[in-house]
């Protein structure tokens, strides 16, 4: 079985601009005594663009995008180094795995990516990976490493997810202000919609809330937790009380349908008429033109559509049928997304 723990850029990065060594020199113990073990560690690392921007003379983060992606190349590769070094005494290999979303979102391309994985842990070394910064554009991005650890957990079908920050959790409001409590149940941070609340904003708790639901919804269960200390990994492994648990869901989603949900991007939207819904939610229909009231964006046959019903919430997301343009001229009996290749959300 395979965990996937990720670092961010405040684990990685300290004062000057600096590598927590310290940080790294733990998990790597820790991992190595994980993968002695028997079990395979994937790590997802932030703190390429931390590292670099300061190589480049720069006297701030830069917001620019060739200057971020610039910074991200040099840093990437003290990056990779810092880890290598870290995991040497153990003799354990560190592999490194840069993606952008576009490497997952063609489904032959992901499942050799899985296949690489696999080798990689079969050779009892460690994937380490971050996002290929340098080369990702708007549209290609995973959006944030924390995003893309829950993909990496559901590519390499982990058993547990772990988001390792700075703080010991998800709290009830800004760690540190009076009252603030570390919520240890997923499920009342989820209630308390903790990750739409900007309090806790600096921590970037939001994106970690959202990815631990993704990898629930994938069956995997995550714990948010702090990643500074002797011991991290393994009492959480254990079962000891450290941070914030997902649960997984218990629906069981087939891969495919994973890889549709979440990895592959969507090229536009089909607006459907409250009849179509039913059909899809209710009866597990296809998607017939006709029950198309109208497309958003250009797309060819085999590009991921989000559905959208009446009411305006997205509710599916497939792999359409036929182009845009066929699609928005409804002819009778067209499918416009087959049931297969459809998967409904939330
Ligand atoms: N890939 C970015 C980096 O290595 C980090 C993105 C994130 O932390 O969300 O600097």
């Amino acid at each position: 079985m395979t965990i996937v723990v990720k670092l961010g850029t405040t684990l990685i990065v300290g004062p000057g601009g600096r590598v927590r060594r310290s940080v790294l020199r733990e998990r790597a113990r820790e991992v190595a005594g994980i993968v002695a073990g028997g079990e395979s560690v994937c790590i997802v690392t932030s703190g390429a663009i931390g590292l670099g921007w300061q190589r480049l003379g720069l006297p701030k983060r830069p917001t620019e995008v060739p200057k971020l992606q610039a910074a991200s190349a040099l840093g990437q590769a003290r990056l990779q180094q810092a880890w290598d070094r870290a995991f040497a005494p153990h003799r354990v290999a560190a592999g490194q795995i840069l993606l952008t979303a576009a490497d997952v979102s063609d489904r032959a391309a992901y499942l050799h990516l899985r296949n690489a994985f696999e080798a990689i842990f079969k050779a009892g070394a460690v994937p380490v990976v971050n996002e290929n910064d340098a080369t990702a554009t708007d549209e290609i991005t995973f959006g944030d490493n924390d995003a893309l650890a829950a993909q990496v957990a559901v590519l390499v079908q982990a058993r547990l997810l772990i988001l390792l920050t700075e703080v010991d959790g998800v709290y009830t409001r800004a760690p540190g202000t009076p009252g603030a409590e570390l919520l240890r149940d997923g499920a009342s941070a989820l209630e308390a919609e903790i990750g739409a609340a900007s309090s806790l904003g600096t921590g970037g708790m939001g994106s970690k809330i959202v990815a631990a639901q993704m990898a629930a919804s994938a069956g995997i269960p995550t714990v948010i937790a702090g990643g500074v200390g002797k011991d991290v990994l393994l009492p959480i492994l254990q079962g000891e009380p450290r941070g914030t648990h997902f649960r997984a869901s218990n629906d069981e989603v087939p891969p495919f349908k994973l890889w549709l949900r979440f990895g592959k991007p969507a090229s536009g939207r089909l607006i459907v008429d409250a009849g179509a819904r039913t059909a899809l939610i209710e009866g597990g229909a296809s998607l017939l033109a006709v029950g198309v009231v109208s497309v958003e964006g250009r797309f060819d046959a085999g590009d991921a559509v989000e559905l959208v019903g009446p009411d305006g919430e997205v509710f599916a997301k497939g792999l359409a049928g036929a182009d845009a343009q066929q699609i928005a001229s409804r002819k009778r009996g067209l499918e416009a997304i087959h049931r297969d290749r459809l998967v409904l959300i939330g």
